[in-house]
């Protein structure tokens, strides 16, 4: 029987091996002292492992033909068939029934522990591999040398790019991206989440506009549409650009300064840091006001309609300038250039060395696209093997 190795532990190696183990004995290499820790962080500990509304659009790369191969529907299927039970939210992303990510490893885990021709080696990390006549030579940190006729490297984006360049493969350094955005933020509104706003900003090549929540915080702005909008700038190596948030883009401009002059004919005895109670977050209420020049003593019935206009274009275009991306991103754009690779992810160069999951230049956006590579990715080559 083939030996094969898979380098990293992560989703995609698991998704491989589950398949490569039909034919070949597999070892898989993670440096960690266990395999898949990442899947456990994702979804904020529920796993969003797939999303019914698949397709590039999602992604930075045309990758429907790997999609068509291992499908979302093949997906949900093969995890139904390990024991795990799923279900889609109103939105499409898809959810194990236990909203625990813990069972979406234990499914892969289990599945795996009961093939006798697949070997865990934890603790391994690996430092090089290098060509052999006929095989791949693995170095790991330890000193431990093995030979491979077939690897696959799963290394998500903790690999060295530098690694792969021996063999014709060029990459794309990584760039956080699926993250918060550094940006200066009011201190009172540090914690304050909005829903149902718009964030917009044009580039030279079209424009982002997505509706969501944001959250606020002290050092920037969070959020699933923010975290979509990361990914847009890291593509496009941007780090610096100004947004603008539609902070109530169901009202049109005409009808927020109606109501807002209706209000001033209302709420006359009423201080002007009261004028917005009911619209907002107390929170953005005093920075809009603040921001608008209004004094916040001031009477409503002495809010000038100069201010109501003012007050009118910050709520409809609430600007930050971003100026850059924090920490904890989810995902990372760059890596191996998919076009080094064949259909079935080997490199075009060197055949027997296989790509998968975040290692290579595929990102998506938030909503278990990213999961869906990795299944994908997987699939494709552990069947391969
Ligand atoms: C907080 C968080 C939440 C997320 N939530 C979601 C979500 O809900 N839905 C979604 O679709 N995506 C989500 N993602 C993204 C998703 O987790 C990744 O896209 C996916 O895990 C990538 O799989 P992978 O196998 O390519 O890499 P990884 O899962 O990163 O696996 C790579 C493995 O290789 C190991 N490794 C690295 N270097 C070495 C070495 N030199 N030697 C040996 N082993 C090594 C690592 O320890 C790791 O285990 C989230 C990510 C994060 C960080």
């Amino acid at each position: 029987m083939k030996k094969i190795a898979i380098l990293g532990g992560g989703a995609s190696a698991l998704m491989c091996a589950c398949f490569a183990c039909k034919n070949s004995k597999v070892v898989i290499y993670e440096k960690n002292d266990k395999i898949g820790k990442k899947i456990l962080a994702t979804g904020n500990g529920r796993c969003n492992l797939t999303n019914v509304n698949m397709g590039s659009f999602a992604y930075n790369n045309n990758i429907d033909n790997f999609l068509n191969r291992f499908s979302v529907g093949q997906t949900i299927e093969f995890f139904n068939s390990l024991g795990l039970e799923t279900y889609a939210d109103e939105e499409g992303r898809v959810y194990p029934l236990s909203n625990s990510a813990v069972s979406v490893l234990e499914v892969l885990k289990n599945y795996l522990e009961m093939q006798a021709n697949v070997e865990f080696k934890t603790g391994c990390e690996v430092v090089a591999i290098k060509r052999n006549d006929s095989s791949f030579k693995i170095e790991f940190a330890s000193g431990a040398q093995e030979n491979f006729e077939s690897v696959v490297v799963a290394l998500g984006n903790y690999a060295n790019l530098n690694m792969f360049e021996q063999f014709g493969i060029t990459a794309k350094q990584f760039k956080p991206c699926l993250s918060a955005l550094k940006c200066k933020v009011d201190r009172v509104l540090a914690g304050v989440r909005v829903g149902g706003v718009k964030v917009c900003c044009k580039f030279e090549d079209g424009e982002f506009c997505e509706t969501g929540e944001v959250l606020f915080r002290q050092d920037g702005v969070s959020g699933i549409v923010v975290f979509n909008l990361s990914s847009f700038l890291a593509r496009r190596g941007i780090c610096k650009q100004t947004i603008s948030i539609d902070l109530l883009p169901h009202m049109s401009y005409d009808k927020l300064k109606r109501n807002l002059l209706n209000r001033k004919n209302k709420l006359q005895a009423y201080k002007a840091e009261e004028f917005l109670t009911g619209f907002f977050h107390r929170s953005l209420n005093h920075v809009l006001i603040k921001n608008a020049k209004i004094k916040a003593d001031t009477k409503v019935s002495n809010i000038s309609y100069f201010q109501i206009d003012t007050l009118c274009d910050i709520i409809k275009n609430f600007e930050l300038n971003i100026d850059g991306f924090l920490d904890n991103n989810q995902v990372c754009h760059g890596g191996v250039n998919i076009k080094d690779l064949t259909v079935n992810l080997e490199s075009k160069k060197h055949k027997g060395l296989y790509f998968i999951g975040e290692v290579v230049n595929v990102d998506g956006v938030c909503g278990g696209y990213n999961l869906q590579w990795a299944w994908t990715s997987g699939q494709i080559v552990g069947k391969l093997l």
